[in-house]
């Protein structure tokens, strides 16, 4: 017997039918003799709607009063999903977050758990109950409700795990793993058994959006395995249909290279002719940050007179036009050209064994000249190497990487 955290995403709770059929799952894992802690999300959309109503009433409108709106989607789902398994001769009962409690932090909208009272629900747990529980809330210190950010169901299955010491924190979703590279692009992509957890967020704030950044970075501190699969497949979640994300001691079989990732949502920033003096890049890049513009990728030029220099660097698409404005205001920028492009991409190659192994960005740069692909960024860490290109040759760079380190279905 295990105990087993099994959160369902917006698709799988779509509507009633597909409850059902997600109680179905649940309840064969009870049969199997698994003690289950239950987390749902919104329907699909639902959240999506209850932010344009916010939206339509205020578009400035109050976070608190925010986050009392959007996080209904989850109540609903929750005790539907209580009640399709009492339906199923299971003793469930719902729970929203504030009556666990999932303690939270103040900053609305996009708040932090900081603590779960888990007692009552092990002990009903003990006793053979199913707890369902409203993903993507929690309640303030000032008992107001808060939520998590969206995607932050994923955080709440994980949080509960952990909280509960569960076995595994199944993610059941609309795809049945994770796979190398976005199956849409490349249909050879095949599906990983298990990927690390260091693996898996690079991959996930890479643009792989299958779980919630957050959550794995919390899977990982408090080392969770965390299964991810479909909710439209047979298989449930102890028969390990999915891909798990673990530690990286316990992948055998350890890959060079696990997986090609690519965000869109990137632009790209040059700076030509800034001042080479100490101290100019703080001046820079402290107004940004000022104004939570988050900077990723940095390359600054060897100055050619000793007096200016080039800066290039990459901030989010939607971030592009506050960083150009920020950027404007820059004292020491007055005689700067200041350019502006979004029309690139962020390709990046993931893996463990890159730790162990040379010659993966040389491979990954051949790969590119020979498909005529000028790189206009590099940036690397232990497990990743991300270039930055012109947006029109994703699909071309995201097929040949994949094909050059052999990533396709064996
Ligand atoms: N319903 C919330 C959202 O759409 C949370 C979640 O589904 O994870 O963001
Ligand atoms: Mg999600």
């Amino acid at each position: 017997m295990a105990l087993i955290v099994a959160k369902f995403g917006g698709t799988s709770v779509a509507d009633v039918k597909r409850i059902e059929r997600a109680a179905d799952k649940i309840a064969a894992e009870v049969a199997r003799g698994h003690q289950v802690a239950v987390v749902v999300s919104a329907m699909a959309g639902v959240t999506n709607q209850l932010i344009e109503y916010c939206r339509e009433v205020s578009p400035m409108h109050d976070a608190r009063e925010y986050d009392s709106v959007v996080s209904n989607g989850e109540n609903i789902t929750s005790g539907l999903m209580a009640m399709a398994l009492q339906k199923r001769g299971i003793m469930a009962r719902s729970w929203q977050g504030w009556q666990v409690p999932i303690k939270c932090n103040d900053v609305h909208g996009k708040a932090r758990i900081v603590g779960i009272n888990i007692e009552e629900m092990k002990k009903r747990l003990d006793e053979g109950e199913v707890g369902v529980l409203a993903g993507f809330q929690g309640v303030t210190s000032r008992n107001r409700i808060t939520t998590l950010g969206r995607g932050g169901s994923d955080t709440t299955a994980v949080a509960l795990a952990a909280a509960l010491g569960a076995e595994r924190c199944d993610i059941y979703t609309d795809v049945d793993g994770v796979y190398t590279t976005d199956p849409r692009i490349v249909k050879k992509a095949r599906k990983l058994d298990k990927i690390s957890y260091e693996e898996m967020l690079e991959m996930a704030s890479l643009g792989a959006k299958v779980l919630q950044t957050r959550s794995v970075e919390m899977a990982m501190k408090q080392d969770v395995p965390v299964q991810v699969l479909s909710s439209m497949e047979e298989a449930i979640g102890s028969d390990l249909p999915g891909t798990l994300v673990t530690r990286e001691e316990d992948i055998v079989e350890q890959e060079i290279v696990n997986g090609i990732a690519y965000s869109k949502d990137e632009a790209k920033i040059t700076l030509i002719g800034v001042p080479d003096l100490p101290g100019v890049a703080a001046k820079i890049f402290g107004p940004l940050a000022d104004a939570a513009i988050n900077v990723d990728m940095i390359v600054q030029n060897i100055s050619k007179n000793e007096k200016s220099t080039d800066l290039t660097f990459t901030v989010s698409q939607s971030d592009l036009p506050r960083a150009i404005d920020t950027l404007n205001k820059c004292e020491e920028l007055k005689d700067t050209e200041i350019r502006g492009d979004d029309t690139v991409v962020k390709v990046s190659v993931v893996g463990i064994g890159m730790r162990s192994h040379v010659g993966v960005a040389q491979t990954m740069f051949k790969t590119l000249a020979e498909k005529n692909i000028n790189i206009q960024v590099i940036a690397t860490s232990e497990i990743k190497i991300s270039v930055l290109i012109a947006s029109e040759y994703t699909e071309l760079a995201v097929r040949a990487l994949h094909d050059a380190y052999g990533l396709e279905k064996k």
